[in-house]
C-alpha cells in the first residue's frame, strides 16, 4: 500500500519505476488526513481537488516521457504563513480569515516548477508569534506522537503533517525557531537556512531581519532535496543572496572526516530535561565513534539573546504588522464611528492576544526615548553574539545543542504564561540573531515516547556541511524511520 511515511528518495525512485502513481500518493496523504487530522490538527485548508489534478497532469507528463522538476508528483504542506494564488492564506489569523492572495510567494513558484504537488495549508501561531501552535486562531496543533501535547510552533502544522505521513515534505519558516523546535516535537527533520539563502517574497512578514523559510522531511535527505528547490535568488526580496545553490544531495553521503563539533557548556546546564541531556551525550558518542573531535567552545553573548530576541523581533513585528489596519490589508470592523475607532476596532477585534502583546512590547521599544536604551542596545548585543559565533566557527565546523530545554509540552501547559513559552526559545533564536543555518535532526525519545531533537549549526552559507554532519549521525541511528502511534494508544 502506497503511504506518504517513505522517505523522499525512497518515494522519487517508486514513481520512477512505476511502483506507485502520484494521484496514488496523493490519495494516500488525502486519506490519512482525513482519518487523523480531526486529532491532530495539522492543516487549515486541504486542497483536494487542485492536488489530485496536479498530481494526474504529473503522471500523464511521466508516461508520454516529458522531462519533471525535481519533487515532480510528492505532496507538500504550506505553512500558511506562505501566500498562494490558489489556497487561502491566514497567517494562523481571524485577521487574514477569508483572504486569497493575489499572488504566489518565491517558494510557492518555485514548488510548482519543480512539479511537487501542493495538498494544503498548515497550521501555525498567530502570526509565527509563539511556540506551541496553540497562538493559531484555529486552535492547536498536536504532535502525532502524543495527542496531548503540542506539535511546537510556530510551524507546528507543517511538521505534525510530515510526523503523521499528511505529507512526505512540508514547507514552514523559522524566525526565532519556528521550524527546528517543532520538528524536534515532531520527530522529524526541519532545516533553517542561513539569512539570505531562501527569498522572503510573499512570506507574511513577522520579524524581517530573521524570518527565513525552510524544509520539513523524514530525513535529512528530504530537507535536502527540499532546500534546493526553495534557495536561490530572487531579486524581489532585497536580503536575498546572489549566490549559487550547491547540490546538497549529492555531498550527503561524503563523511566529513576529522570533523569538529563544538559545544557550549552553557547548554547543558540547569533547565534542562534530563531526558534531553542524554540524548545530546549519546549524540556526541556517535560522532565520536566516526572520528569526530568535541570541544568545548565559549559563547559569551548568547545568555543575552532571549532578552535580545524579545526586543528585535516584537519590533519589527509592530512595524510589520502596521499594514493590517483595515483599509491595507485585513478584517474590517463593521460598525465604527470615524477613522481612529474603525482603527482600533479592526485591530482589537481581529488580532489575538499574543500578538497585540508583541505589537505593544515592539512600539514601546521603539517609542521616543526608550528607542536607545532598548531597540539600539539589542542590535548591539545582536552584533555581539553573531561575532561570538564567527570566532566559534574558526575552531569548529558544527556546533551540536538542544533544540528546546524539554520535549513537547502539555496542551495548555505554556499557553497562558508567555515569559516560560519565551525562555524555552533560548537554544534556538541565536542562529537567527546571527543568520546562521540550523537543523533539528530526530534523536531519541522521552521515557513516554515524545520525540527529542539534536540541534547542529554551522557557518552561515555552510548548509553543505550542515547537512553532510546531520546525515553522519543518520546513517548510525534509525530514530528517523520511528512511526507516530496514531492508530495506537494516544488518544487525545
Ligand atoms: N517562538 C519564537 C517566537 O515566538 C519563534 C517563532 C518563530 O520562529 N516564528 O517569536
Amino acid at each position: 500500500m502506497t503511504t506518504c511515511h517513505e522517505t523522499v528518495p525512497e518515494l522519487l525512485s517508486q514513481l520512477v519505476a512505476g511502483d506507485t502513481t502520484s494521484l496514488e500518493l496523493t490519495e494516500a496523504c488525502l486519506q490519512a488526513i482525513a482519518t487523523h487530522d480531526e486529532a491532530v490538527g495539522a492543516f487549515l485548508h486541504v486542497a483536494g481537488d487542485s492536488a489530485r489534478e496536479t498530481a494526474e497532469s504529473v503522471d500523464r507528463r511521466r508516461a508520454a516521457g516529458e522531462p519533471l522538476g525535481p519533487l515532480a508528483g510528492l505532496p507538500v504542506a504550506i505553512k500558511d504563513a506562505l501566500v498562494t494564488t490558489d489556497q487561502p492564506t491566514t497567517c494562523g489569523s481571524r485577521m487574514l480569515e477569508g483572504w486569497t492572495p493575489p499572488y504566489d510567494a518565491h517558494v510557492i513558484e518555485r514548488l510548482r516548477q519543480a512539479d511537487a504537488v501542493l495538498i494544503g495549508k498548515t497550521n501555525m501561531d498567530e502570526f509565527a508569534m509563539g511556540s506551541t501552535t496553540e497562538n493559531s486562531a484555529f486552535g492547536p496543533t498536536r504532535t502525532p506522537w502524543k495527542l496531548d501535547c503540542v506539535a511546537g510552533g510556530s510551524s507546528g502544522g507543517s511538521a505534525a503533517a510530515v510526523a503523521a505521513g499528511f505529507a512526505p515534505l512540508a514547507v514552514g519558516s523559522d524566525t526565532g525557531g519556528s521550524i527546528r523546535q517543532p520538528a524536534s516535537f515532531c520527530g522529524v527533520v526541519g532545516l533553517k537556512p542561513s539569512y539570505g539563502r531562501v527569498s522572503r517574497y510573499g512570506l507574511v512578514a513577522y520579524a524581517s531581519s530573521l524570518d527565513q523559510v525552510g524544509p520539513f522531511a523524514r530525513d535529512v535527505a528530504g530537507a535536502a532535496s527540499l532546500l534546493e528547490v526553495l534557495a536561490g535568488h530572487d531579486q524581489r526580496d532585497g536580503t536575498s543572496v546572489d549566490m549559487p545553490v550547491p547540490r546538497f544531495q549529492e555531498q550527503l553521503d561524503r563523511p566529513l572526516d576529522g570533523l569538529r563539533i563544538g559545544i557550549c557548556p552553557e547548554h547543558f546546564s540547569e533547565g534542562l530535561d534530563t531526558g534531553v541531556r542524554e540524548t545530546l551525550e549519546q549524540a556526541l558518542d556517535v560522532y565520536r565513534r566516526q572520528g569526530a573531535v568535541v570541544q568545548e567552545i565559549e559563547l559569551p553573548h548568547s545568555r543575552f539573546a532571549v532578552a535580545c530576541y524579545y526586543l528585535v523581533a516584537p519590533s519589527e513585528a509592530s512595524s510589520n504588522l502596521a499594514r493590517y489596519d483595515g483599509i491595507h490589508y485585513g478584517r474590517r470592523a463593521e460598525d465604527y464611528d470615524g477613522l481612529l475607532q474603525m482603527y482600533s476596532d479592526s485591530r482589537g477585534a481581529a488580532f489575538g492576544p499574543e500578538v497585540k502583546r508583541r505589537i505593544m512590547l515592539g512600539t514601546y521599544a521603539l517609542s521616543a526615548g526608550y528607542y536607545d536604551a532598548y531597540y539600539l542596545r539589542a542590535q548591539k548585543v545582536r552584533r555581539l553574539i553573531a561575532q561570538d559565533y564567527s570566532r566559534a566557527f574558526e575552531s569548529v565546523d558544527v556546533i551540536v545543542s538542544p533544540v528546546a530545554p524539554t520535549p513537547a509540552v502539555p496542551v495548555g501547559q505554556l499557553a497562558n504564561d508567555p515569559l516560560q513559552m519565551y525562555l524555552a526559545d533560548t537554544y534556538t533564536i541565536s542562529a537567527n540573531l546571527a543568520g546562521l543555518p540550523g537543523i533539528s535532526i530526530p534523536a531519541g525519545f522521552s521515557s513516554d515516547r515524545r520525540p527529542i531533537g539534536l540541534q547542529l549549526l554551522a557557518d552561515s552559507f555552510a548548509e553543505d556541511r550542515l547537512l553532510r554532519a546531520a546525515a553522519m549521525y543518520e546513517r548510525e541511528t534509525d530514530w528517523h524511520r520511528s512511526l507516530p502511534p496514531l492508530d495506537g494508544d494516544c488518544s487525545p
